[in-house]
């Protein structure tokens, strides 16, 4: 930074700054999602508004002003010019934790609010060496966990163990055998606030008798939610390491918990493409397009893999002149793979356009190793 901008005033000190790329992004959000209209003078960093809240959170940690309206100390001036995000970064992320899930934008309050937190009010990850509790090897705590049938919340201790590989859950906080265990190279864990009507609300998927089984939990504390998703992130590493020994961390990171690409309803006919078309809600996980009756049903009524196009896969919009599509919705979309085809139709021309591109671009891209064994193991199952 020129001296200069020290010696003069805020107003002309701004808009140079922000024009300045090291400066001109929130430390949290990627431009162009986010104006840094708003810095933190006790953290010397830059952030937008939508982080601005967060931070207000913690005013112990972080005082917030903003760039344009605040009155700012030429000592307050001098602190940003001298940090900065580059150089806050390093220092407040100088030890994150491989596995360790760094929201974006397009998270959930509870990942930002607790990555800000992680970073700047506990500083987790500041230096090297320190005992993470999601590092431990073990979890065991209690989770409020979705009734299936009836839908409501109890209470319900949940274990985690990396010398297993498992998630157990118990009904009874003694009990000698878990409800569940659920391996963890199966599973996915994703934040849902809004499906689980709960801003903690964290959606666990995985795999059993080669069917999907969703669970739905959430913990009052944000910290120790997010905590959770950490753990078993942490393990799942550990366990691809183990069952793949000469892949690199770039290459397993996108195994860990992953977001779903894109959830809603859609209708579908059944395989004779004779019946009618019913109503469901489809959940697309990377390859796997899932379809429930209810968004917070335990069971996938069904599933299909995307593979890559060079196997057989395609999807095109539209349905074959030969179907007859006595459904409500009248944006159709055809999915081919090897075995058979799927038929779809979409309420809105726009909702069918977002959906082929999300096909289309799961189909592009080129299969790992690890999933072409997923595929075959699922063709070998009958799936
Ligand atoms: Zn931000």
């Amino acid at each position: 930074i020129p001296l200069t901008f020290l010696s003069v005033c805020l107003y002309p000190f701004i808009p140079v700054t922000l024009s300045m790329s090291s400066y001109s992004i929130c430390s949290l959000h990627p431009p162009p999602s986010a104006d840094p209209s708003w810095g933190s003078c006790s953290l010397g960093v830059f952030i937008c508004l939508a982080c601005s809240g967060i931070h207000r959170n913690i005013p112990d940690v972080s005082k917030v002003k903003s760039l344009s309206l605040s009155h700012w100390e030429d000592h307050e001036v001098q602190f940003m010019a001298q940090n900065g995000n580059d150089l806050m970064k390093s220092k407040y992320e100088a030890a994150v934790p491989v596995y360790y899930y760094k929201p974006t934008h397009k998270d959930c309050q509870v990942l930002r609010e607790q990555w800000i937190r992680a970073k700047y009010e506990r500083k987790e990850f500041s230096e090297p060496g320190k005992n993470f509790t999601y590092e431990e090897g073990t979890r065991d705590g209690m989770l409020m966990k979705r009734g299936r049938d009836n839908g409501q919340f109890l209470s319900r201790r949940f274990v985690l163990s990396e010398r297993e590989g498992t998630l157990k859950y118990f009904t009874k906080y003694d009990a000698k055998e878990p409800k569940a265990v659920i391996k963890v190279d199966t599973m996915n864990a994703t934040f849902q606030p809004e499906k689980i009507g709960n801003p903690n609300g964290l959606q666990i998927t995985y795999l059993k008798d080669y069917s999907t089984r969703n669970m739905f939990v959430y913990h009052d504390s944000g910290k120790e939610i997010v905590d959770w998703l950490n753990s078993i992130r942490a393990v799942q590493l550990h366990y691809l390491k183990v069952a793949f020994p000469g892949a690199t961390d770039a290459e397993l990171l996108p195994r860990l918990t992953r977001n779903f690409l894109k959830e809603g309803y859609m209708e579908k006919t059944g395989p004779r493409q004779t019946e009618g078309f019913k109503k469901r809600w489809f959940t697309l996980d990377h390859r796997r397009l899932m379809y429930f009756k209810d968004p917070l049903d335990a069971f996938a009524k069904g599933e299909v893999f995307l593979g890559n196009k060079d196997h057989g896969y395609n999807a095109y919009p539209g349905l074959p002149a030969s179907a007859h599509c006595n459904g409500a919705w009248q944006h159709g979309i055809t999915i081919e793979t090897p075995d058979r085809c799927f038929l779809f139709t979409c309420e809105t021309e726009s909702d069918q356009q977002d959906w082929l591109k999300h096909f289309t671009d799961v189909m592009s891209a080129t299969m790992s190793p690890q999933e072409y064994t997923s595929e075959n193991e699922e063709l070998f199952n009958g799936h």
